[in-house]
């Protein structure tokens, strides 16, 4: 067990703000914390150990269906898992904990991966024939045995593997002080959702930093290489990388125009489209960029909530659409040419803790399950993308 877990961790606005997938998204102040801030334990997520024998035992059960290996290591040596299943010719990639106390999609994608390598239904063959599902589970392992955002890197041990950086000022999102009640002072980190190119060969440059959350990252990461490689190799077995999904967590907005807690926000949108003005930069990427499909996969976890019908499964939004973040995992990838998709519950583990897990679990695999049936079926592609449009905004205040 993580002892640090056991223990409380302050809650103030900063910590809400910080939860954010960035730092600089507009509407960063979400309303106060529901929960009032009591007991956050996180025990009932998994932890390293924990997250290895359960990969285990997935794939002796599975009998082979479920393929585990070790992709690369973090920072601290700890292995990154590349779970494979599915031998079909489309191919979903799904990424869970890239920050490191954002722990419901873990959960939801171990219990994805049983259900997809035990079960013995023709929807299941059917979309095991479909679809390569790849998951790479608590990617940034480091941060999340700390239970925080950043993972754990000196800026010195990015200096030895890069010398060409000696004499450049640290990169942006690298954590030095105290953060969100994480102690990044004895232990510095970045945040490795600003550490990824959309070239993917890109060599960091001198000249490139400190640079800044609008612009590309350098692959400075074992981490973000690491899911780099992933997706290279991936791209060159199969062509292309049809989906691509990240799984977060947020603060605590509500459905836009109600009294309505959001459950979930979703988005299909991360950089500017490289064929408006605005995406002017990102001209090179313009004929692969599929944001049409990506807002089509968006709407077939969304039309897979609603259908729950009357409950908290059907309080989604979309996440702010304003962002342009070129070096988040999913900027990167959607100018590659995936079809790409965020996953932002509600209540970071410092505001919930465990809180509400189950809940926040089944909304994301009732979301991921949505996708994966809509890309096995192809009716992903009868969805009007215009319609993602009608999906509720986020909105820091209620009734408004
Ligand atoms: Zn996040």
């Amino acid at each position: 067990m993580n002892v640090k877990k056991k223990f409380f961790k302050v809650l103030s606005s900063t910590v809400i703000a910080a939860a954010l997938l960035g730092p600089n998204v507009s509407f960063a102040e979400r309303g106060p914390n529901p929960t009032g801030g009591t007991n956050l334990s996180t025990e009932a997520f998994l932890n390293y150990d924990e997250l290895v024998k359960k990969l285990n035992q997935l794939e002796q059960v599975s009998k082979g269906k479920v393929k585990v290996e070790v992709a690369g290591q973090t920072n601290q040596g700890r292995s990154i898992h590349k779970v494979t299943v599915g031998h079909g010719d489309k191919v979903v990639l799904i990424q869970s904990e890239i920050h490191g106390n954002e722990k419901t999609g873990t959960v939801a994608l171990l219990n994805i991966l049983e259900n997809l390598g035990q079960s013995n239904s023709p929807e299941v063959k059917k979309m095991l024939d479909e679809l390569t599902i790849v998951a790479i589970p608590m990617m940034n392992v480091d941060g999340s045995e700390l239970d925080r955002r950043g993972n754990e890197m000196t800026w010195s041990e990015v200096v030895g593997k890069f010398p060409q950086l000696s004499n450049v000022k640290p990169a942006w999102n690298y954590y030095t002080t105290p953060r969100s009640g994480d102690d990044y002072a004895s232990k510095p980190g970045f945040d490795v959702n600003r550490d990824f190119n959309p070239n993917l060969n890109y060599v960091p440059k001198p000249q490139d930093f400190p640079g800044a959350s609008e612009k590309p990252g350098w692959f400075i990461t074992p981490e973000s290489q690491t899911v780099r490689d992933i997706y290279k190799g991936l791209k060159s077995k199969f062509g292309k990388v049809d989906v691509f999904i990240d799984l977060h967590h947020q603060g605590f907005p509500y459905i836009e125009g109600t009294d309505d807690r959001v459950t979930m926000s979703i988005s299909g949108k991360f950089v500017a489209n490289p064929s408006t003005p605005a995406g002017a930069k990102y001209a090179e990427y313009a004929d692969n960029f599929k944001y049409d499909f990506s807002r089509q996969l968006t709407l077939t976890a969304y039309n897979a909530l609603q259908a729950k019908g009357n409950s908290v499964f059907t309080n989604i939004s979309l996440y702010d659409q304003s962002i342009d973040l070129p070096g988040t995992a999913l900027g990167t990838f959607a100018l590659n040419g995936s079809g790409t998709v965020l996953f932002e519950v509600s209540g970071q583990t410092q505001n919930f803790g465990q809180k509400e897990k189950g809940q926040l679990v089944k909304t994301v695999e009732t979301g991921l399950m949505g996708i994966i049936n809509g890309v096995t079926d192809g009716s992903v592609h009868n969805l009007n993308p215009s319609d993602y449009e009608n999906i509720p905004e986020s909105s820091s205040t209620p009734g408004i």
